[in-house]
């Protein structure tokens, strides 16, 4: 008799609410990650690493990178600043405006 034991991952969709695959343009991709479980005999006992989340598509199975935040987040939710100078908007992690040189 074996003692069969290891880590095996295990992929988990997170919500369900479809989003458009851009690889084959279905509403068929979800919000998934994939969580590594240490298992013996096949069954998963403890979660071992919480995997990142990320968009899999069920129709044609490509995962897709969400990034660093995959909630649906609210349209243009604050990550942009506007320039006092040029007016023109860039990611506030530029500490000087990449269009005029204005300091943020
Ligand atoms: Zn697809
Ligand atoms: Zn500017």
């Amino acid at each position: 008799m074996f003692l069969i034991a290891g880590v095996q991952p295990k992929t988990r969709r997170v919500d369900d609410q479809p989003r458009r695959c851009p690889a084959c343009g279905r509403m068929q991709a979800y919000t998934t990650r994939v969580d590594h479980y240490l298992s013996l005999f096949f069954i998963p006992l403890v979660r071992v690493k919480q995997g990142e989340r990320f968009l899999l598509c069920e129709y044609c199975g490509r995962p897709m990178n969400t990034g660093p935040s995959p909630e649906p987040a609210a349209p243009l939710s604050g990550t942009d600043i506007t320039c006092v100078a040029c007016g023109k908007s860039f990611d506030r992690s530029f500490n000087y405006c990449p269009h005029c040189g204005q300091r943020a």
